[in-house]
């Protein structure tokens, strides 16, 4: 197979970058060992950040998170809930803080706004009574799946290639130079030859163990966070202490649920995502005093997520969460480059840094337009299918057309069907993160067995077709 480039992760870094590419008229192959947004992209808080929480001690990152978050609204409306966010001084935590807070916001442009308790407790009335001060940001949340799933039908228009359950094995070297790379597919075992001119490693957590394939060796500093999702919208505001960022101290509703998070603990191990019984103690005590109550609330799920930070030195959570993009010509393999570090929110703009780079590298000279370029909506072009209401009236006005067959997420039997017929689906797995299958309060109790059911009889009948 040739290409001019190969993107390593299918993650929203490496997404972003085939769309990026793949716009600016390069031939682009991306490669993704998993389901697209198996790795951290699928496993994070769901928040798309105004910046907030990092203006004080790391305004680059804020600024980066705001300018961001105005673009992802534009360009990614379907994927995007306008919650808004508040920014609240619990009982003893530093008053001091909100005036340096402040200051911090406006120097990076990230508008606040004071808001009353009495104000604040009707909008959201299980807040603490007892909050000192409160700030409404420009928070917003983005299902991390659907905007993949856009990233993807917009790159895939554009002429890219995405090659999911293909894992890169090896890279090919010759005098110095990357010039291809040894693909597995994790479905059959067969072997893919990949011929390019340039290689970007977008491996997220695995970025540090891609790039040694190619003997090439940088540090990374793997940050592991946990965190839990409540049966119900227990906020349908981003909340968010008012103090220097912690443990437990962001609650976020995400579709038909509330997640409240996060932890942040140093592992060497890329795939640990395990989450500890001191997390989710910590966690639920931290959170009592934002939302009085809700340490005895049920919680449906528990899941980790391992951060990609670039940054050697320092406090664990005072590494800087922006970016970096290594360029690996001295380290013996010229058109390697890796991109570590960032958040889902940046996305784009890693994407956009990168590609310059890529684009230099191989003579192109069209500019970058996703910031400006609005991805495709998803779902049958249905727009914001992703949210229950949307769901709820595409089913009322018959465009969710089929049993229904998970009532919580209101996802139907058609709707399985035309996604299993998409090669990508075939996992009950890949269901759930495409459709949202068994994400909402039954967990899957229910819609799993019927969503088993449909899928044996599909692949069933597509195995007889194929002998016959
Ligand atoms: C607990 C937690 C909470 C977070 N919350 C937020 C938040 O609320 N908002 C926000 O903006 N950011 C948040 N982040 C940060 C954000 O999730 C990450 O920065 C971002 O998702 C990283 O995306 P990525 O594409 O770089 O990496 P990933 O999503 O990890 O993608 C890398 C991909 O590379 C693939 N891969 C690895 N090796 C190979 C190989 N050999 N061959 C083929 N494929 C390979 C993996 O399978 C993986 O899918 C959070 C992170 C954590 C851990």
């Amino acid at each position: 197979m040739q290409t001019d480039v190969l993107v390593i992760g299918g993650g929203a870094t490496g997404g972003g970058i085939a769309l990026d590419l793949a716009l600016r008229g390069v031939r682009v192959v991306l490669a993704e060992m998993g389901d697209l947004a198996t790795g951290t992209s699928g496993r994070y808080h769901g928040l798309l950040h105004s910046g907030g929480r990092y203006a004080v001690r790391d305004p680059e990152s804020a600024k980066e998170c705001i300018d961001e978050n105005w673009i992802l609204r534009r360009i990614a409306p379907q994927s995007i809930e306008d919650t808004g966010g508040y920014f609240v001084l619990c009982p003893g935590d530093d008053p001091a803080y909100v005036d340096q807070w402040l200051k911090a916001c406006a120097a990076v442009n990230i508008p606040t706004r004071q808001v009353s308790l009495s104000e604040a407790l009707k909008r959201e009335p299980t807040l603490n009574p007892r909050l000192e001060a409160v700030y409404e940001v420009p928070d917003g949340t983005c299902d991390s799946w659907d905007l993949l799933h856009a990233i993807q039908a917009g790159a895939e228009a554009a002429g890219a290639r995405f090659l999911t359950y293909h894992r890169v094995e090896a890279f090919h070297l010759r005098e110095g130079k990357v010039t291809g790379a040894t693909l597995r597919s994790l479905r059959d075992d067969s072997m893919i030859q990949v011929e390019c001119a340039c290689i970007v490693n977008a491996a997220g957590p695995w970025a540090a163990q891609v790039a040694k394939l190619a003997g090439v060796t940088f540090g990374m500093r793997l940050s592991r966070g946990a965190m839990l999702a409540y049966n119900i919208r227990w906020v349908n505001t981003v909340i968010n202490k008012l103090r220097k960022p912690g443990d437990g101290d962001i609650f976020v509703p995400v579709g038909t649920v509330s997640v409240i998070g996060t932890t942040s603990v140093r592992t060497d191990d890329p795939g640990d995502t395990r989450v500890e019984p001191w997390e989710v103690t910590k966690i639920l005590a931290e959170a009592e005093a934002m939302t009085p109550g809700i340490s005895r609330a049920r919680i449906l799920r528990a899941w980790g997520g391992v951060r990609p930070l670039y940054d050697p030195g320092g406090d664990q959570r005072d590494a800087k969460r922006t970016f970096a993009i290594l360029d690996h010509a001295d380290d013996g393999a010229a058109g390697l480059l890796s991109i570590v570090g960032g958040k889902l929110t940046t996305y784009r703009l890693m994407a956009e840094k990168i590609s310059d780079k890529v684009c230099a590298l191989l003579g192109v000279t069209a500019p970058c337009t996703t910031a400006t370029t609005p991805l495709p909506a998803v779902h049958g072009g249905v727009n914001k299918l992703h949210q229950l209401r949307g769901r709820l009236d595409a089913l009322e006005h018959g465009q969710l057309p089929g049993a229904l067959v998970c009532e919580c997420e209101i996802v139907t039997e058609k709707q399985i069907a035309d996604a299993l017929a998409h090669g990508d689906v075939v996992s009950l797995n890949d269901l759930r993160r495409d459709l949202r299958l068994g994400m909402g309060p039954c967990q899957g109790g229910f819609c799993s067995y019927r969503a088993a059911a449909i899928r044996h009889e599909i692949v069933r009948d597509s195995l007889d077709h194929t002998r016959s």
